[in-house]
């Protein structure tokens, strides 16, 4: 399937990063997946308990603002692809600590694509990066967000078109490594694709993002802080499906292309708690709206974008892709991981689970 040998991914044993690791790893058994990840507050590798053992995976811990460590990494594996996903994901700590976004998502960014041109003969003529799936021999696949577009109003669709208009530190540090991946195809020729989806969930997900903080909460009857009045409109895909949405825009797209991935599935956040009450009282046999009482409104986060909303027609159209799960089917399948794997969320919120790469990979 893939005629890449050596494929690195960062960001690999972060909530996304884990999935697309294991879509890589499991499906190009000839093919070595190098997962390069700092393992921050936000990196586990018991994410990927289940495939580190495949012989075509390797880890390395590795910062991508370390330019030394980095380019021995590079030097040593000469890898002839590149899916990038290491970043800083968390808008409220990019509210608090804006010069880690700065450092990783653009700083960082900068660092692979210097090492690409680097290592990888492209051909400056190639205007735009532009190659065709025969012609080309090395990608620079960077996976972004839908914040870069900004915010919408009640109507309306993001699309690959959309103008820029990012309002967190968070989505202009990756408004910046867009523009930074976009420019070294322009200028370089460096082979690229870009993609920019829309809020994922699913298994794996840190607490601190809405949906695994909400579950968390219900399961220990503690409160659910909601944003405002509860009136923010989110586009929500199940994880596993970008997994397979970037494995698949990795194999079939042109380079110099870029995608927009979305569920074609908006939800307020207030309806989305209720529903994700509602199930989990039944899967709790708690009585019916039991945890309506834990919801609790608090502040609004400065600068909080209303609603997006993402058009991914040109991914359906052009490769065939849709979501494999509606969202109410997906979000079960979610609490069902939760429910069944209380030790790992319990490890992530002690913090018990930094002790993993010492025990595994230090000895
Ligand atoms: P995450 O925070 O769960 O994981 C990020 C990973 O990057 C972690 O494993 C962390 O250890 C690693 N990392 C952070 N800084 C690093 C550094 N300096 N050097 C090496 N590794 C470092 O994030 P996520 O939610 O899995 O998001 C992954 C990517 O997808 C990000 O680029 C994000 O912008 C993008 N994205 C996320 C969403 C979403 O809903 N979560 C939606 C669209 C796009």
């Amino acid at each position: 399937l893939s005629s890449f040998k050596t494929i690195f991914i960062t960001g690999g044993a972060g909530f996304i990063g884990s999935h697309v690791v294991r879509e890589f790893v499991t499906n190009l058994p000839k093919t070595t997946i190098v997962n390069l990840d700092a393992l921050t507050y936000a990196g586990n590798l018991e994410n990927l308990k289940d495939v580190e053992h495949l012989p075509n995976y390797r880890f390395e811990r590795v910062d991508i603002t370390n330019t030394v460590a980095l380019a021995e990494v590079f030097n040593r594996y000469t890898p002839d692809a590149v899916v990038h996903l290491a970043a800083e994901s968390h808008v409220d700590r990019s509210i608090t600590d804006p010069n880690a976004f700065i450092q990783t998502n653009v700083m960082g960014t900068a660092n692979l694509l210097n090492l690409c041109r680097t290592i990888w003969k492209f051909n400056p003529e190639h205007a735009h990066g532009r190659f065709s799936l025969e012609e080309r021999q090395n990608l620079f696949y960077h996976i972004s967000t839908d914040e870069v577009y900004g915010s919408l109003g009640e109507k309306g669709l993001f699309t690959e078109t959309t103008p820029y208009d990012p309002k967190s530190p968070y989505s202009a540090s990756k408004a910046a490594s867009d523009h930074l991946v976009r420019s070294y195809g322009n200028t370089y020729g460096l082979p690229y694709i870009l993609s920019n989806c829309s809020n994922n969930y699913g298994p794996n997900h840190f607490p601190e993002k809405l949906i695994p903080l909400a579950i968390n909460q219900i399961i220990n009857e503690k409160p659910i802080p909601i944003y405002g009045d509860g009136d923010y409109t989110r586009d929500w895909l199940y994880v596993v499906d970008h997994a397979k949405a970037i494995f698949q825009i990795f194999h079939e797209a042109r380079t110099g292309e870029t995608y927009n991935i979305g569920g074609f599935n908006e939800w307020k956040n207030i309806d989305l708690i209720r529903e994700l009450i509602s199930q989990m009282d039944k899967k709790l046999r708690r009585p019916e709206g039991y945890s309506l009482k834990l919801m609790e409104f608090v502040k609004d986060r400065p600068g909080h974008d209303k609603r997006y909303a993402i058009d991914a027609s040109k991914l359906n159209r052009e490769l065939g892709w849709k979501p494999s799960v509606t969202f109410e089917q997906g979000l079960s399948k979610t609490i069902d991981w939760f429910l069944e794997n209380r030790e790992w969320l319990d490890n992530v919120t002690s913090g018990e689970y930094q002790k993993y790469y010492e025990s595994h990979y230090n000895n």
